[in-house]
C-alpha cells in the first residue's frame, strides 16, 4: 500500500493533480454558490408571493364585517374557509385588540402559540428536516398577519406544495451538479494530462540525451500554447548546444591534426640527424633549419591557441591606452611589406588619429588582415590600406585583388580552423585562426568587422573601432 507521505509527495510534485484539483475546487465553490443563491432566492420569492395575498384576504374580511355589522362565528368560519383557496391558505385566524381569538377556520385555539412559532416556521420551511423536531403543528406553514380596523388577521399558508417543488428542484440541481462534477473530473484529468504531455516528453528526452546523441529532439506535434514555445526553445537550445559541441570536437581534432605535422617533421629530421647528421654537414644544416622552422610554426600555433583559449575562459584582458593609431598603422604596414617588396602598396592613412586601444592587439589585427591580403593575392600583387577617422571611431580597411572568397565561405571565415577551399589556399599555409582572432580583438574594442569579396576579383576587409576617448 502506498504510504501517506508518498501520496502527499505525488500531489505536491504533480502539476497535473494540482491543476485538476484547483479546477475541481473552483467548480465545487461555484456549485455551492449556485445552491445557496438558489435556496435563498427561491425561499424569498415564495414568501414574498404569499405575503402579497394577505392584504387582499384582510380587506375581504373587513369588508364582510362592515357589510354584516357583526361576526357570527359559524357563518364567518364558513366565509373564512372560502378565502384564499388558490393561494394555499391553510388557516385564517381573527383576533381582537386584546389578542383574543374571535374566530378561525378551525376550532383550534392557536393564539397562544402564534408568536412563538412564527420564526420557526421560516426555519423549518427552508430546512424541512427541522420539522422532525418538536416544532408542533406549524412546521410546514408560513404565517403572515395583517392588522386592520382594530383586528389582527393571521393567515397560515401551507408550504407543502412549495416544499415538494423546492425539494424536487434542489435534488435535481444536486444531481446535475454531481453529474457535472464527475464529467468535469474525467474530462479535466484527461485534458490536463494531454496538455501536459509535452512536459513528460521533455523529461523523457532530457534523460536520454548525452554526448553521443545530441541530435535527439522533443516532438513538437503535441505541444500547444506556451508549452509549444517551451518545446521549441528547448529544441533550439539543443541545436545550439549540438553546434557548439561539434565545433569543440572539430577544434580538438583540428589542433591534433595541425600539431601532428610539425611533430612528424621534427622527429623525421631528428632520426636523419642521428643516422647521417654527424658526418654529413649538408644534412646537418638542412635538419637544423627544418627543426627551427617547425618549432617556430608550433610556437606560432600554440600562441594562437592560447589566445583563443584565454578568450573562451574569459581571461583575455585588453590594456587600453591612448595611442596614435595612424602611426601604429603606418609602422605595421612598413614592417609587414618589408619582406614583400614585390607588392604594389597603396596607402591612404590620415594623419594623427588618437584612440584609446590595446596597442599590441590592434597591431596584431592590422597584421592579420594585411598578411591575409598578401597571402591571398599572389597572382596580382596589389594591396591598398586606408585608415580614416569617422564620427566617433576610426575605420581601417585592407583591399586586395586576390582570389576572393565565395558566398558559401563568407559566413564561415571567422570560425576557428576554417580555411576556404583548401585547393585554392593550400600554398599559403596558415591554420585558419587569424580571422577568429581578429574578430575577438575587434569585439574586445566594441568594434565591427565587415568583408566585401568576390571570387577572382579580390576582397576588402574593413574594421570600425570606437575612439573611446576620455571625455
Ligand atoms: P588563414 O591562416 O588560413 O589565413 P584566417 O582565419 O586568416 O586563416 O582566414 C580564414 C580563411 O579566410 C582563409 O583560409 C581564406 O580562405 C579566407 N581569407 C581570409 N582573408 C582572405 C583574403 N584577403 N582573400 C581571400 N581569402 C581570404
Amino acid at each position: 500500500m502506498k504510504k501517506v507521505s508518498n501520496i502527499v509527495d505525488d500531489y505536491r510534485y504533480s502539476l497535473r493533480k494540482r491543476i485538476s484539483s484547483t479546477y475541481i475546487s473552483i467548480y465545487l465553490m461555484i456549485c455551492l454558490i449556485v445552491m445557496i443563491v438558489f435556496v435563498a432566492g427561491y425561499a424569498l420569492y415564495s414568501y414574498s408571493k404569499f405575503s402579497s395575498y394577505t392584504p387582499d384576504i384582510a380587506q375581504s374580511i373587513i369588508h364582510k364585517i362592515e357589510v354584516d355589522g357583526s361576526i357570527e362565528p359559524n357563518e364567518f368560519r364558513f366565509f373564512l374557509s372560502s378565502l384564499g383557496g388558490d393561494q394555499n391558505v391553510s388557516e385564517i385566524l381573527l383576533y381582537n385588540e386584546q389578542n383574543e381569538l374571535l374566530v378561525s377556520t378551525t376550532y383550534a385555539n392557536s393564539a397562544v402559540d402564534f408568536y412563538e412559532t412564527q420564526d420557526r416556521n421560516v426555519l423549518t420551511s427552508i430546512f424541512p428536516q427541522f420539522s422532525k423536531l418538536d416544532l408542533g403543528y406549524y412546521a410546514d406553514q408560513y404565517t403572515d398577519s395583517a392588522v386592520s380596523g382594530g383586528l389582527k388577521i393571521v393567515v397560515y399558508y401551507s408550504l407543502s406544495t412549495f416544499m415538494d417543488e423546492y425539494v424536487f428542484i434542489i435534488k435535481t440541481l444536486a444531481l446535475t451538479l454531481t453529474a457535472g462534477l464527475l464529467i468535469f473530473i474525467l474530462i479535466g484529468f484527461s485534458r490536463t494530462e494531454q496538455m501536459l504531455r509535452p512536459i513528460a516528453e521533455v523529461t523523457k528526452v532530457a534523460k536520454q540525451i548525452n554526448g553521443e546523441n545530441l541530435n535527439l529532439r522533443i516532438d513538437e506535434k503535441d505541444a500547444r500554447y506556451e508549452l509549444k514555445e517551451l518545446v521549441q526553445t528547448i529544441n533550439k537550445m539543443m541545436d545550439r548546444i549540438q553546434i557548439s559541441y561539434n565545433k569543440q570536437k572539430r577544434f580538438v581534432s583540428d589542433v591534433s591534426h595541425e600539431l601532428r605535422t610539425p611533430i612528424a617533421v621534427i622527429s623525421g629530421y631528428g632520426s636523419m640527424l642521428k643516422r647521417w647528421g654527424k658526418t654529413d654537414p649538408a644534412i646537418l644544416d638542412e635538419s637544423i633549419d627544418a627543426i627551427i622552422n617547425e618549432a617556430s610554426n608550433m610556437n606560432d600555433l600554440v600562441e594562437k591557441l592560447l589566445f583563443l583559449a584565454r578568450n573562451d575562459n574569459e581571461n583575455i584582458t585588453f590594456e587600453m591606452d591612448l595611442c596614435d593609431v595612424a602611426k601604429l598603422c603606418g609602422d605595421t604596414v612598413k614592417e609587414t611589406m618589408l619582406v614583400h617588396s614585390d607588392y604594389e602598396v597603396q596607402l591612404d592613412i590620415q594623419n594623427q588619429i588618437f584612440a584609446k586601444i590595446d596597442e599590441m592587439r590592434i597591431k596584431q589585427l592590422f597584421r592579420i588582415l594585411i598578411d591575409n591580403a598578401v597571402k591571398y593575392s599572389l597572382s596580382r600583387k596589389y594591396i591598398a590600406v586606408s585608415l580614416k577617422a569617422e564620427n566617433d571611431g576610426f575605420v581601417f580597411s585592407v583591399k586586395d585583388k586576390g582570389i576572393g572568397i565565395s558566398k558559401e565561405d563568407l559566413p564561415n571565415i571567422f570560425d576557428r580552423f576554417y580555411r576556404a577551399d583548401e585547393s585554392r589556399t593550400k600554398l599559403t599555409g596558415g591554420y585558419g585562426l587569424g580571422l577568429a582572432m581578429a574578430k575577438i580583438i575587434v569585439l574586445g574594442h566594441k568594434g565591427k568587422i565587415h568583408v566585401v569579396s568576390k571570387v577572382d576579383d579580390g576582397s576588402e576587409f574593413s574594421v570600425k573601432i570606437p575612439l573611446n576617448l576620455p571625455q
